[in-house]
This record gives C-alpha cells, structure tokens and sequence, in this order.
C-alpha cells in the first residue's frame, strides 16, 4: 500500500477514494479501522471514521488506531482528510487530529488546505469560498453542529493548534512546484508547523502534488489527491476502477430527505418503476417498533415478485413540511433512528430476497444500511457523478453498491447508476 488515508466521515471517505481512483490508484475503502490485515493488493485504503463531531480526545484515539493499521499495512504516506468545507470548531477536530497524527509520525510540518475547485470549493489568500461566496457566506454560519463563521483558514486552524500556522499563497502556487516546496522548508525552518494552501484550480492541485512527495502526512479535503498518485507513477487509466462484473438483482433504498434526493425519486417515479414509500407520520406513537416491522414485512413482500423484472424503490425521503411534522410527533433524533433502523431491516431482507446491486441515498442511511449489510470494506470504482462512485464488497454476498450523499447527483442519477454498472460491470 501506497497511500493510507483517515477520513473523517463515511461518504467523505467515499469522495476522496474516488478521486485517488480517477487519478489511477486502486483504492479500498474500510469502515472502521479493520480488526484484520487487507484483504486485497490495492495502492490506498481509506479509513472511513464518524469522527468529525465527536469529542476531540474520541476523534484522537480512533485516528492513532487508523494510523496504527494502515502503518502495519506498510503505507507510506497518511492523508487525513476532513471536509471541504472545513467543518469543525475551535475545538476541533481537524486541529487536535492532525497535531496528534504529527506527533505519531514525528513531522513537524504539515499542510491544510481543503480546495476542491471541481465542487466550487477554493482556497485564496488562505480565505475559503464556497462556490462564489465566502465560507461564512455560504450557508454553513448556520450549520447545527459546526458552523463555520469565519472564512480565514490561518485563523480558523490557529484557534484549534499549538503548532504555528501559516500560508503558502497563490503567488508561490503560480512559481511552481519547486517555489513550493521551497516554501514550505522555509515555513518550517521558521517553526510553522502547519500551512494553508492556496488553491484555485486542478492544476494548483496538481502542482502542488509533487512537493508533497516524501511528505509523512498531508491534510486536505478531497481535491489534493489528484495531485498525489502521480508521485508514485500512476497516472488515470480506466483498470484502476475495474470492478467484477455485476450479478443479482437490483434495489434502490433511499432516506436521506435532501432536495437532490427529493428530486431522484421523483424523477425514477415519473419514469413509472416501481417504488414503496414509508408513511411514518401514519404511525401511532405507541409501540412503533412493531409498526417498523410490519411495514418492512409489507415492503418486503411488495418487493419479491418485482425483483426479477428490474429495480424497485423503496424510501422514506419526504419534503421538509411532512419531515417537519414527522419530527414534531416522534422528536428529531427518534425519527430519524427508527426510519434508519426500518431502512437497514429493509436492506437485510432485500439482501435475503438476492439484491445484489444497491443504490442507497443519504449518508447515515448509508451508515445504517452498510451495518446492517454487515459491510466492513470496498473495493471502489467508475464514478457515476462527481463524489459517487460504484463500489464493490468483496468479503460476502452484498455486491455492488453507491453510497450517495444527500446533495450530490443529477436528477435521474438512480438509473443512470444501474445503467452505468450495467455498461462498467457486466
Ligand atoms: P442526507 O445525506 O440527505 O443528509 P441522511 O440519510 O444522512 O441523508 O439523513 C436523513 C435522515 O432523515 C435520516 O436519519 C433518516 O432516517 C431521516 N428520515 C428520512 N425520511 C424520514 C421521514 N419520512 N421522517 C422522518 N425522518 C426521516
């Protein structure tokens, strides 16, 4: 193994196997830190944690676990990434974690920059923008658990780091790939341990790249690891997103309740497939455990005689005035774990009924159906949409699946990844 990277969340993790697979890196991704040695000759594995908001000494121990795995795997460089977004607060994690990964490795220099140009995230004068606006600007001031208020980078990082804090700007980024890496042995020799990075376009990103060869660790959103493969002479081709061919049948779950996914599904139901929505705003408050498990029986026994014709849906996702009541009868956090729990006992049983291809939308519906699959690793493959790619999980019978976050794919993107495996996998 090549490149061992620590991700800070599961469909984040997915992000960045992506782009190291479109830059020519045969990746695996692994939920967790595995309890076993690789199971496949593969140049990166991404550990997906859920550490990004937890307490930060949590988010500490579970990413020196991580760090302690992929170095017995013989990884040779550590990327931990965090979101484009830089989602955190002066607690953490994103400081805490990579001075602690620092410590680990003993380095004493290390870069942050979480610039994704291809979703619009760019970094200038160590200032944030979310597409046009400023971070702080971008909606994600209002974000419940790390709001983001302040789009200065140095300053963000500094409030979470002992370690100093500096900038390589656009000015050396336009130098080149030398002029970096000579800055960056003068930051260091002037005692900053961690630099933001300007970057605006791929091609930053790819010239950034080679001055991180050598480097023990790199921090980073998902954009850098375009520029890394390359350090190791690989360079995209379409064999590094080979996956076996496709086998089964074809199930589509989805709870994540984002406009995007709003639209899939109405998109796949105007196409007239088949599909079978849970009403929970229909359950009385008593014992709704019971009810989960009739209307999975009863989505369950929908599904098996349609399973041999093509794909069928089965969801939860609803528009925000229904989840909003949904919410006000059962609470928040309640409703949402019991359309999860429906959700992962629909998965098993559809795994039961011979689904082998699997779209699922939402990130913690991914979560809770990837569990209930009992899916710790997989191999990842062709992209669908940008940040979506097919995987494939190699150790039991659940095949193929995406795991697609609320906000990301076109509106018909639910058939275009059965099609698209179709033509990838078969
Ligand atoms: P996203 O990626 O869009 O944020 P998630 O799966 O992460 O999607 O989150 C959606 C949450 O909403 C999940 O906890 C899911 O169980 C919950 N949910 C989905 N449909 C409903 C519904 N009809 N009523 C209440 N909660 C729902």
């Amino acid at each position: 193994m090549k490149l061992g990277c620590i991700a800070d969340d599961f469909t984040g993790a997915t992000d960045l196997a992506n782009n190291l697979v479109r830059s020519g890196m045969r990746v695996m991704q692994t939920f967790g830190v595995p309890q076993t040695p690789l199971s496949k000759d593969v140049d990166a594995v991404v550990v997906a944690l859920k550490s990004r908001t937890i307490p930060a000494k949590e988010a500490i121990a579970q990413s020196l676990d991580a760090l302690q795995w992929l170095q017995a795997q013989g990884a040779e460089q550590i990327y931990f990434k965090y979101c484009s977004t830089f989602d955190s607060t002066p607690e953490g994690n994103i400081g805490p974690v990579t001075e602690a990964l620092m410590e680990a490795l003993d380095c004493t220099f290390t870069i942050a920059t979480p610039a994704f140009p291809d979703n619009g995230r760019t970094v200038f004068k160590g200032y944030l923008f979310a597409g046009a606006v400023l971070l702080n600007e971008s909606g994600m001031q209002n974000h419940p658990l790390t709001p983001m208020t302040d789009a200065n980078l140095v300053r963000v990082m500094q409030a979470q780091t002992k370690r100093k804090v500096g900038l390589i700007d656009h000015t050396v980024m336009a130098k080149g790939t030398a002029a970096i890496a000579e800055k960056m042995k003068q930051l260091e020799a002037e005692g900053v341990g961690v630099a933001i990075v300007d970057a605006t376009s791929n091609e930053d990103l790819k010239t950034l790249g080679p001055a991180l060869k050598n480097r023990p660790l790199v921090t980073a959103g998902s954009g850098v690891a375009i520029g890394l493969p390359a350090n190791w002479n690989l360079h995209a081709s379409a064999s590094a997103a080979t996956l076996p061919k496709a086998t089964g049948f074809q199930a589509i779950v989805s709870g994540s309740c984002s406009m995007a996914t709003q639209g899939q599904v109405a998109h796949y139901k105007s196409l007239g497939l088949p599909s079978w929505q849970f009403s929970p705003l229909s359950w009385s408050t008593h014992d709704v455990p019971a009810q989960i498990n009739s209307n999975v029986a009863q989505a369950l026994a929908w599904a098996q005689p349609l399973l041999s014709k093509g794909p069928v849906l089965i969801y939860a996702t609803t528009d925000a005035d229904t989840l909003q009541q949904v919410q006000a009868k059962f609470g928040r956090e309640q409703a949402g774990e019991w359309m999860e729990s429906a959700l992962a006992q629909v998965s098993l049983g559809l795994l039961e009924l011979g689904v082998k291809q699997w779209v699922i939308a939402g990130g913690e519906t991914s979560g809770a159906c990837v569990q209930a699959l009992n899916i710790s690793q997989m191999q990842i493959g062709p992209q669908i949409d940008p940040g979506v790619p097919w995987c494939f999980a190699p150790e039991h019978a659940a095949g193929h699946l995406t795991l697609k976050s609320g906000n990301f794919g076109t509106p018909d993107f639910f058939t275009k990844a059965l099609k698209n495996l179709a033509e990838t996998c078969s």
